[in-house]
């Protein structure tokens, strides 16, 4: 049997991420994953990073800003080490909002449109009237970027083989082995690993790995991509209550994306895809050009409180990093950093006591 310092359950972005920290420590990690590495949730993600305060849960607001002011260099590294491009724009986000909303009339201080004509020259393709986007809906202009998730974890895979870190993929973890109360390794399908510590990343999975039931479900989303007629035709992120439009800077764009409970199912539905399709039409009606290129359904790791479970578990030796649901793609530089600092016995650099294991009955 081999040895490690950590093990890592689940390759998705927060694992790899994790996995990458921790070898920059100096420890031997491995990453364990049931699948193919990247291909889950991470995949899915449409690589909004919101940190806006209308749009993040008030006790995620530090971390959500602390990683999206990562974002730049983690991109950068994961670049360097890849030899690999990863697409991170910042042209930034069209929010519409309800101006009637209690928060946004109390709390915001952005730059917003009051004129059609003053968001047209931003946007020349946005439908503004006769129903389109700004018929109710106020327009403020975020500075946040996005990134393209695919190439993120590309990258980060590549990084990780890189930098020597080993895999063990197709491989399932039934449960994380405990030996005089303490977390000595995994039992997976294949075989067994031990190490002196054990991280569970799995994601929406991440409650079906015992010893701890962590309270993890899957939360659905469908989306599609289309090739835009223009490769810039629409250049900002836009976000309304209905649809969000996500431009790649090679003429794509993403538009998703639903939120449902439908368990681990997978399938994308060919009615809900043409909702989306058709709001995207109702807020750029060139779009009807486009070509359908694909569409996809991911599984989001929700848990009751919309909140992340972040730290030790009541079990020494063993570690959770999960729960990220909308926003794993953005908290992924700053969970690796945080979770490091914790496995390594440092004081975390933000405080992620809102998001222990322990504030639910595990
Ligand atoms: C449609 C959609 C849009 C999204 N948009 C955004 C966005 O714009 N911005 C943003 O920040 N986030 C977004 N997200 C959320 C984001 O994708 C997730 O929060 C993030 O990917 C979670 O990463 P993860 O590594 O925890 O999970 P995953 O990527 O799901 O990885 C978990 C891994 O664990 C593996 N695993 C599970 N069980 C086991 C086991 N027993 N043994 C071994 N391996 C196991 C799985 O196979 C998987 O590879 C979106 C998600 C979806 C579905």
């Amino acid at each position: 049997m081999r040895n490690y310092d950590a093990i890592i359950i689940g390759a998705g972005i927060i694992g790899l991420s994790l996995a990458i920290e921790l070898n920059k420590l100096g420890l031997k990690v491995l990453l364990v994953e049931k699948g193919e590495s990247g291909r889950e949730s991470s995949w899915a993600a449409g690589g909004m990073l919101c940190d806006f305060p209308l749009e993040t849960l008030p006790p995620l607001q530090e971390l959500a800003s602390a990683s999206a002011a990562m974002y730049p260099e983690f991109v950068h590294e994961l670049q360097d080490e890849s030899g690999l491009k990863i697409d991170l724009r910042s042209q930034g986000t069209l929010l519409f909002v309800d101006p009637n909303h209690e928060a946004f009339r109390n709390e915001c201080q952005l730059p917003s449109f009051s004129t059609a004509e003053s968001l047209a020259s931003l946007e020349p393709a946005l439908r503004l009237s006769n129903g389109g986007a700004g018929a109710k809906l106020s327009a403020l202009y975020l500075k946040e970027r996005c990134v393209d998730p695919r190439d993120l974890t590309a990258a980060a895979i590549a990084a990780t083989r890189h930098r020597g870190i080993d895999f063990s993929s197709g491989d399932h973890v039934l449960a994380v082995e405990i030996t005089d109360g303490k977390a000595t390794g995994v039992r997976t399908k294949k075989t067994d690993f031990s190490a002196k510590m054990v991280v569970n990343c799995a994601g929406a999975w991440a409650g079906q790995i015992g010893p701890h039931a962590f309270p993890t479900r899957p939360v659905k989303g469908q989306m599609l991509c289309v090739i835009m007629p223009e490769k810039e035709l629409v250049r900002h992120v836009v976000r309304t209550p209905d649809v969000y439009l996500i431009p790649r800077s090679d003429g794509r764009m993403l538009i998703g994306a639903t939120a449902e409970e439908a368990g681990f199912d997978k399938q994308t539905v060919p009615e809900t895809i043409q909702q989306l399709r058709q709001a995207a039409l109702d807020l750029v009606p060139k779009l009807a050009e486009a070509r359908f290129l694909d569409a996809w359904a991911g599984l989001r790791p929700g848990t009751p409180d919309r909140l992340p479970i972040l730290g030790a578990t009541e079990t020494p030796g063993y570690f959770v990093a999960t729960g990220h649901f909308r926003d794993g793609i953005l908290l992924a530089p700053i969970t690796a950093k945080v979770m490091a600092e914790i496995m390594t016995g440092k004081h975390p650099s933000v405080d992620v006591s809102n998001f222990s294991a322990g504030r639910f009955a595990v």
